[in-house]
C-alpha cells in the first residue's frame, strides 16, 4: 500500500536548543491531532540522535539528509548507514538537488546510496527532478526517467517497494515557485508508469511518491489531491510547526 507521508527537510538550519524545541513542539502538535498521514523530519545529521530520543513514543520517524555510500573508513566528513541505524533513525534523504548542486552527486552515487540504506533496514527517500532548463527544453520526462533508472531500476521489486521516491523540480526549491498539480501530477504518473513497465503494477502501486519545491499551507492539499501524488517533501515550511502542521492537515 502507498503510504501518505509528509517529509520535512530541515536543511542547514537551526542549533541544539531550537532543533529540540520543534522537534518538542512537533511532538506535542501530533500527540494532540489526529493526522492521515507518516510524518518524518530530516534535521541535520549533528541533531539525529538527539531527535530520535525526543521522539520517541511519537508518530514521527526521523531521517538523515544524506548518506555515505560507503561502510566505513577514510571519508571525512560522511555518516555511514551503520552509523544512522545504531542511534534507531529510519533513514536517509538521498540525492537532494542540493547535494547534485553543491557536492557533484549522480545518479551513480545515488545508486549505491539508495542500495547501502536498504542493505541496513534503512528507508531511502531519493529525489530527483530537472532543472529549469531542462524544463524550458521539453526535457523533463527524459530527465526524469534517466534518474529514476540509473538511480532506481538496479533495484529488486521487493526492494524498490520500499524506496520512498522524491520528485522535486529544481526550479521549484526554495524558490517560492510551485510546480502545478497539473505539471506535478504528470510527472508523478511518468515515474509511477517507469515503475510499473519495469516491476510490473502491483509494485508501482507500493512506491509512495512524493512532491517537492514550495509546498506551503495554502498550496499542500491541491498537490496532494492528485492521484499519484502520495504526500511531500517540505524544505522551508517544515522549519515551522504552523506551516507544517497544516500541511499534515491536508490529509484530513
Ligand atoms: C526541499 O528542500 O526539498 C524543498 C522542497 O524545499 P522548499 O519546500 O523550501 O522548496
Amino acid at each position: 500500500m502507498r503510504k501518505n507521508i509528509v517529509a520535512g527537510n530541515w536543511k542547514m538550519n537551526k542549533d541544539t536548543q531550537s532543533a529540540k524545541a520543534l522537534v518538542e513542539e512537533l511532538k506535542n502538535y501530533l500527540d494532540a491531532n489526529t493526522t492521515n498521514c507518516e510524518v518524518y523530519i530530516a534535521p541535520p545529521a549533528l541533531f539525529t540522535a538527539s531527535a530520535v530520543e525526543m521522539a520517541k513514543g511519537s508518530k514521527i520517524e526521523i531521517y538523515t539528509q544524506d548518506v555515505s555510500e560507503h561502510q566505513s573508513g577514510a571519508y571525512t566528513g560522511e555518516i555511514s548507514v551503520d552509523m544512522i541505524a545504531s542511534v534507531g533513525a529510519n533513514g536517509a534523504i538521498i540525492g537532494h538537488s542540493e547535494r547534485r548542486q553543491y557536492h557533484g552527486e549522480t545518479d551513480s552515487h545515488c545508486n549505491r546510496k539508495v542500495k547501502a540504506a536498504l542493505d541496513k533496514g534503512l528507508t531511502p527517500i531519493y529525489c530527483n527532478g530537472e532543472t529549469l532548463e531542462q524544463r524550458k527544453a521539453n526535457q523533463h520526462l527524459e530527465v526524469v526517467k534517466n534518474q529514476t533508472e540509473t538511480a532506481l531500476f538496479t533495484l529488486s521489486a521487493e526492494e524498490i517497494k520500499k524506496v520512498v521516491i522524491a520528485y522535486e523540480p529544481v526550479w521549484a526549491i526554495g524558490t517560492g515557485e510551485t510546480a502545478t498539480p497539473e505539471q506535478a501530477q504528470e510527472i508523478h504518473a511518468h515515474i509511477r508508469g517507469l515503475i510499473a513497465a519495469k516491476y510490473g503494477k502491483e509494485v508501482a502501486d507500493e512506491v509512495s511518491i512524493l512532491y517537492g519545491g514550495s509546498v506551503k499551507p495554502e498550496n499542500a492539499k491541491e498537490i496532494f489531491s492528485q492521484p499519484d501524488i502520495d504526500g511531500g517533501l517540505i524544505g522551508g515550511a517544515a522549519l515551522k510547526v504552523e506551516d507544517f502542521s497544516k500541511i499534515i492537515e491536508a490529509f484530513n
